[in-house]
């Protein structure tokens, strides 16, 4: 037996499906790819142009079908395949590549390099931010059609119950391995956002890409755990890393069947309004967590559990990594980063004493008054925001100004990522918290610069009835069904609706067994919750009704007191 056999080793991707598999390896050994020659011979290029087109043709074909896929799926990336399609079969790109072929004597993936590397400079160049995009989804289509030209043929059968290792792999092949019942696969190469990555997803299918040497690392009939939440595969693991993982996955199971319909059914009420229900995360596991209970998203990522975690204010590469594992294990979903709401309460390093923290220099006070770190932090999520399922959310904006100079500053640390070339969404939404009651009561100006809100009901409470949060003595005054925190929310709700932004609510009170209804009715579309909460708030969801619920919140929020509030759910909910 080789020595390999003996030795466990752990490999990590990116986890591009969900789900954890055991099972012996089937590496697959694809051709190198066709041609590392730049120029052909005259007689060679009929056969190169008609070997472009066969590319172009099962790209398409492939991507035709994928994308009927993900629409039957209700997977939320339909419209960005069409718009790679739409660039696949540009008739003019494919004119200028046969022209390359013919007149350069280059072949057809130097002539696809070539055309695609020119077009995506001019679109690079754009003042507009939309068609700087263009340039990433060019990329994304060179590489399909370079998949398309490579030699695909594959010199091993796929057996039953086998882990599939492969330099790349595409739609078709990954049909033909689930037919044949393969259980998980992993790549070398390719991105979440890859065509096969989705068609994994929605067939749950566990997935690790981007393996580098993965081919060469993992050997035939090796044992492998791929464990396709955390992007981890464990070759020929140990006895106990074994029975750990078996575990493990028979939990996972056990939980999908109790949770049951639960987990997959809408958050929508009884009488069809939806909600998107997402989760607030502080970790990795809980990452997890949510995506179990079928959260939409995360809305409320609390960066600062990063410094109190370690201490220390996290270097831009350390908070990169943190924000790209969420990015990527919560994808296609999306990912609401809050920039750090610190205050010399949670945090003293570089910071004045204050008396009084909580409405000293806290959250967006803090970042503006220490713009090196903010600027870090925004770099940091900007590189995270690749794949584009990522929004930015400022803390504890009082100001116009906060939010302006924020926009400007993450202005200037796009100018600074552009230049060095480092890829970022560009069309990042950047929302801000509705935690403060000047922020509540001008949301209609701050609807007009920011791209959603998120009501944080814990501080605007705080701050509405002047009721310290974490002080018993007043416990009895901080209560966010007080009319006056209703009154706040429903400002804020309105002028979101009136500009077209999203809102939602990522306080306690989102979580809140008596407050669903009201929160449905007063009209957010989003609320956020604590993972052990998503079900939970699910099933009260689903037996709500809106038109009720719109009628209970106008009420509510005409009352007197909370008690009056409190009265009010409490006889609907007899009804
Ligand atoms: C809030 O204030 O409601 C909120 C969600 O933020 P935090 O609890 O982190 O202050
Ligand atoms: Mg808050």
């Amino acid at each position: 037996m080789p020595a390999h056999k003996h030795i466990e080793r752990r490999i990590k991707g990116i986890p591009a499906s969900h789900g954890i598999s055991i099972g012996k390896a089937v590496v697959l050994r694809t051709e190198a790819f066709v041609s590392s020659v730049e120029h052909i011979e005259p007689e060679e290029i009929p056969n190169e142009i008609s070997r472009f087109y066969a590319a172009l043709e099962s790209s398409a074909a492939e991507l035709q079908h994928i994308i009927e896929i993900a629409e039957k799926e209700a997977i939320h990336v339909a419209p960005i395949l069409e718009t790679y399609l739409l660039i696949l079969t540009d008739q003019t790109a494919a004119d200028s590549i046969k022209r390359r072929i013919q007149q350069g004597y280059y072949s057809a993936e130097i002539a696809v390099v070539q055309e695609f590397d020119a077009q995506k400079q001019f679109f690079k160049l754009a003042k507009d931010p939309i068609l700087r995009e263009r340039a990433v989804e060019l990329d994304h289509v060179k590489d399909r059609l370079l998949d398309g030209l490579r030699n695909r043929s594959i010199t091993h059968s796929v057996a039953a119950k086998s882990i599939v290792v492969s330099p790349s792999i595409t739609p078709t092949d990954l049909m033909m391995f689930n037919k044949a019942g393969a259980l998980a696969f992993i790549t070398e190469v390719g991105g979440i956002a890859s065509h096969a990555s989705i068609l994994a997803r929605s067939l749950s299918i566990p997935a690790v890409i981007g393996v580098r040497d993965a081919a060469q690392l993992i050997h035939n009939e090796d044992t492998l755990i791929l464990d396709g939440n955390a992007g981890l595969i464990i070759c020929n693991p140990k006895p106990e890393t074994l029975a750990k993982y078996e575990k493990r996955k028979i939990d996972e199971e056990e939980n999908r069947r109790k949770l049951g319909k639960l987990a997959t059914a809408k958050a929508e009420t009884h009488d069809g309004h939806s909600i998107h229900l997402l989760a607030n995360i502080d970790s990795l596991e809980d990452v997890e967590a949510a995506r179990t209970a079928g959260a939409d998203g995360v809305g409320l990522v609390r960066s600062e559990y990063l410094i109190i975690q370690r201490q220390h204010f996290p270097t831009e590469e350390e908070q990169y990594e943190w924000y790209k594992q969420i990015a990527e294990r919560m994808y296609p979903h999306p990912v609401t980063i809050r920039a750090f709401d610190v205050g010399s309460d949670k945090y003293a390093e570089g910071m004045p004493h204050e008396d009084n923290p909580a409405l000293g220099i806290r959250g967006i006070r803090f970042l503006l008054h220490r713009k090196d770190i903010f600027k870090t932090q925004i770099k940091a999520v900007l590189r995270a925001s690749q794949h584009r399922n990522i929004r930015l959310m400022l803390p504890m904006i009082a100001t116009t100004e906060e939010l302006q100079q924020s926009l400007d500053l993450i202005s200037r640390c796009k100018r600074q990522l552009r230049k060095s070339d480092t890829p970022f969404d560009d069309t990042m939404p950047v929302g801000i918290m509705i935690e403060t009651p000047a922020a509540a009561i001008m949301a209609i100006d701050f609807a007009n610069l920011a791209d959603f809100f998120s009501i944080g009901t814990n501080d605007l409470t705080q701050y509405t009835l002047a009721s310290d949060r974490t002080n018993e003595f007043v416990a009895h005054i901080f209560d966010p069904f007080h009319p006056a925190v209703l009154r706040l929310m429903k400002i804020a709700i309105e002028a979101a609706k009136a500009r077209n932004i999203p809102v939602g609510i990522c306080g306690e009170m989102a979580g809140h067994s008596a407050a669903t209804e009201l929160l449905i009715g007063l009209g957010v579309d989003e609320l956020s919750v604590t993972p052990p909460l998503l079900l939970e708030l699910k099933k009260r969801i689903r037996k709500a009704d809106y038109l009720k619920s719109q009628i209970l919140a106008a009420v509510a929020v005409r009352s007197e007191s909370s008690n009056e509030v409190r009265k009010i759910i409490a006889k609907e909910r007899k009804r």
